[in-house]
């Protein structure tokens, strides 16, 4: 059985990849920096779906990945991990003229710290076995940029360019090293857009709706499942927006 690692899987899109890959018959691991409740409500349904009783499918721990010592501590208990799936990571809208320092720096240790402190963590054993995939939940933004959001934006373009540079770093270990772009998806990040704001989205957009969790979810165990000859790509699921 593979073991995966989901950050930032309490609820939206890790949640959605830690219940398709426990439907795969991976051993998921999810985290989340605050909300322990829902946390476990993850891995207690994950658990309550496994076929075979006596294999726990699912372990969750409370960590903020944007922590190095904290992160370092968590994969001191952990098993060795397959796959790794960065996509815990925060947003924050408003003018950079009227962000704060500390504000800035939330954003770049959830977002963009946190691969630095999994992928170092991570990377040893993976190295060792020559093999292992990693898939970095990059943004649409990371590319195109966004107006008030140039820090979220940033810390995204950062993904893109870290997933590039450790593909190429790792190919030679047999590790693929990808990132999906996703655009709008209906989560509670989006929570603080209006229903109006939310209807104007939807216009520009060609599928005429905004994605669900599941669906990248569903690009993600693509990847997972894809020839091992595809690395360092960034892919996007937006509905043809960006
Ligand atoms: P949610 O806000 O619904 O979920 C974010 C998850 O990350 C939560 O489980 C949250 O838990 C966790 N998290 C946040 N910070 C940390 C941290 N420092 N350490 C560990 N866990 C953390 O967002 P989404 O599901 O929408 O977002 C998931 C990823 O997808 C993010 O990287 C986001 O940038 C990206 N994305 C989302 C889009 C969208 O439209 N929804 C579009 C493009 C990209 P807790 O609060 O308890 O810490």
């Amino acid at each position: 059985m593979k073991t995966a690692l989901i950050t930032g899987a309490s609820r939206g899109i890790g949640a959605a990849i830690a219940r398709l890959l426990a439907k795969k018959h991976y051993k998921v691991i999810i985290t989340c920096a605050q909300d322990e409740n829902s946390l476990l409500n993850v891995r207690d349904e994950i658990n309550k779906e496994a076929t075979n009783k006596e294999t726990s499918l699912c372990e969750a721990y409370v960590c903020d990945m944007g922590d190095y010592t904290a992160v370092t501590k968590l994969f001191d208990k952990l098993p060795e991990i397959d796959v790794l799936i960065n996509n815990a990571g925060i947003s924050y809208f408003g003018l950079l003229s009227d962000m704060s320092y500390e504000d800035w720096r939330r954003v770049m240790s959830a977002n963009l710290d946190s691969l630095f402190n999994t992928c170092k963590a991570a990377i040893g054993p993976m190295v060792r076995k020559k093999e292992g995939k990693i898939i970095n939940i990059s943004s649409v933004w990371g590319s195109a940029g966004s107006s008030l959001e140039v820090a979220y934006s940033t810390s995204k373009g950062g993904i893109n360019a870290f997933t590039k540079a450790l593909a190429k770093e790792l190919a030679p270990s047999n590790i693929q090293v990808n990132a999906i772009a996703p655009g709008m998806i209906d989560t509670a990040m989006n929570a603080c857009l209006t229903e109006e704001d939310v209807a104007s989205i939807i216009e520009e957009i060609p599928a005429d709706r905004i994605g669900r969790p599941e669906e990248v979810a569903e690009l993600c165990l693509k990847i997972l499942e894809a020839p091992a000859y595809m690395t360092g790509q960034i892919i996007s699921i937006d509905g043809g927006w960006v």
